[in-house]
Formats: C-alpha cells, structure tokens, sequence
C-alpha cells in the first residue's frame, strides 16, 4: 500500500515557485509572520486564530536550529494549518502524533538535500549532521531510516 506524502508535494511546489529552501523566506513570501520571542524551554509554536496563521521561535536558540524550528512550524502551518500546535508537544523534535510527525517530515524534507548521503560516502549519520549543521533526527526522518 502506498502512503500519500502531501508534504513531500508541498516542499516540491514550495522550492519550484519561490526558488529556495529557507524557511524564513518562505514564511515572507507566504505573509506568514515568524514572532522571535524568548520561550523558555519551548523551541516554538504554530499558532491558527480567525484565519491568520502565526509562527513563533525561540529566540535563545541557535541560529541552525531555529531554522529548522521554523520548517518544522512550517510545516504545521502547511499540511494541517487549522490545528493550533501544543506548547508542550514542542520541547522535543520526536513524538508519535501525526501532525508533529507530519510538521518534522516537512521540515527533513525541505532543510535537507536529496543528495545528502552521497555527499558523504563514509561518513557517519552524527558526523553528517555535525558538518551541515542539523540534527541526527532529521537525517533519519528525510531518509527513513528512523524506527518512530
Ligand atoms: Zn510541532
């Protein structure tokens, strides 16, 4: 049985018709306002209220990973924009409901190169990550190697 993947359509579209990968580019050219505000341990929230979709980031987080906080809002904010996010739901990159999973596949998707792996044959998924500045996780979401 073959899974639709809407999101792997929408970052297609998304990198066709506005010719880049940066979230935060394409939160500007969508009209979707991105709030840095410091959010304690929270890395950041999508937020849906009468029509108008709102992104939040922790400012106090690293330039690299409030980029990929970003696609992972994003990604809510695209593939199930009435689902306001959990505040709680975000203080880890993994969890097992289907619009996280979602939002982190967006994000894997989008941040991430479909060459990534052949780039570096003999590399480990860590080392790879170090070197590109993301996360293990994400590595793992884009080519599936991950067990969640
Ligand atoms: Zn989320």
């Amino acid at each position: 049985m073959i899974i639709p993947m809407a999101y792997r359509e929408i970052v297609q579209q998304l990198k066709k018709k506005y010719k880049t990968n940066d979230p935060f580019d394409l939160c500007e050219a969508l009209n979707i306002p991105v709030f840095r505000e410091p959010l304690g341990k929270l890395r950041g929230y999508y937020h849906y209220y009468k029509r108008n979709k709102m992104i939040h980031i922790n400012m106090n987080l690293s330039e690299e990973m409030q980029r990929i906080v970003c696609a992972h809002e994003l990604g809510h904010a695209l593939c199930h924009p009435k689902q306001n996010t959990c505040f709680l739901r975000e203080n880890t990159l993994f969890s097992s409901d289907r619009f996280e999973k979602e939002a982190n596949q967006f994000a894997a998707e989008l941040l991430l190169p479909d060459d990534l792996l052949e780039k570096y044959p003999s590399y480990t998924i860590e080392q790879i990550a170090a070197t590109e500045h993301t996360t293990v996780e994400l590595i793992q979401l884009k080519f599936n190697f991950s067990i969640f």
